[in-house]
């Protein structure tokens, strides 16, 4: 049997509380001028309806979050075990199978990048001093070459008995895409030698078993990603136009549930 000798690390490691100024993750006023803070997340948020953005940026309305606790407790589980080969400085065995020689990176403050489940510690962020915005973000890992040049790694758990559809969610999600690449915004910005290729390593849970017995089965796939954060600047203008106006921006046309409300509104104020 697999034995599993990353269940036996110690947590000795303080966590370092990065965060000096908590006010930037509050509603920004719009023309104060001031630094504000915006997560990875948020920035998708931006991208997918500037109306939903505002709403949680300046007015302090934030869409209902349903957690998605069986995802996280297989992120934390992939988290330990990288964990124990960052700790031993080596390839992980499943990554040398597929031909690939890069290891886990140690870094002293990379358990402060990662930051916590329950949303604690902010991760990594780079204030970007033009737009007087903050974008930050909780990476999953990093990974490093023998010329210590550095790979955004992002794990995702998924559930599908289809290995051609599961690559076909990859190429085209551009989520994933853009998550990679904000990252290697952030690294880069701060100094570090990012590679454009990034990782998505995917695990997959296993549905072809007749009976659950307790227990799921994972298969792990890794894709590469070829990541262009060029546009990340730009959306960071936009972004800071969009909260320094005073009126709602419209909802996006795509969002079902913004549909389903005002036909609500509208069955409801006819009644
Ligand atoms: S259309 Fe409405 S619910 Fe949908 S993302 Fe935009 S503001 Fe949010």
């Amino acid at each position: 049997m697999h034995s599993r000798p990353w269940k036996n690390i110690k947590k000795s490691r303080k966590y370092m509380y990065i965060d000096k100024n908590k006010n930037r993750w509050y509603t920004y006023k719009p023309r104060s001028g001031e630094f504000t803070r915006i997560s990875r997340g948020m920035l998708d948020t931006f991208l997918k309806c500037p109306r939903c953005f505002y709403l949680q940026k300046v007015l302090g309305v934030k869409a209902p979050h349903i957690p998605f606790n069986l995802n996280i407790a297989v992120d934390t589980l992939m988290k330990k075990e990288f964990d124990y080969y960052r700790n031993l400085q080596q390839t992980h065995p499943s990554i040398k199978k597929m031909g690939l020689e890069f290891i886990p990176y140690k870094h002293k403050d990379f358990f402060d990048w990662r930051g916590d489940e329950e949303g604690n510690y902010y991760g990594f962020g780079f204030e970007h001093a033009p737009t007087r915005i903050e974008l930050c973000g909780k990476i999953d890992d990093v990974w490093r070459d023998d010329n210590g040049t550095l790979y955004i790694v992002d794990y995702k758990a998924v559930a599908t008995s289809d290995s051609y559809k599961l690559t076909m969610e990859y190429k085209y999600n551009q989520g994933y895409k853009r998550q990679i690449e904000v990252y290697q915004w952030i690294f880069r910005q701060n100094g570090f030698n990012v590679s454009d290729t990034g990782y998505i390593v995917f695990v997959n849970a296993q549905t072809d078993p007749d009976y659950f017995d307790n227990k799921l089965e994972f298969l792990l796939s890794i894709e590469e990603v070829r990541g262009d954060c060029f546009w990340v600047e730009k959306e960071l203008e936009n972004i800071r136009a969009c909260i320094d106006k005073t009126s709602i921006p419209e909802s996006s046309q795509d969002c079902d549930i913004c549909q389903y409300y005002n036909k609500r509104l509208m069955a409801t104020n006819h009644k």
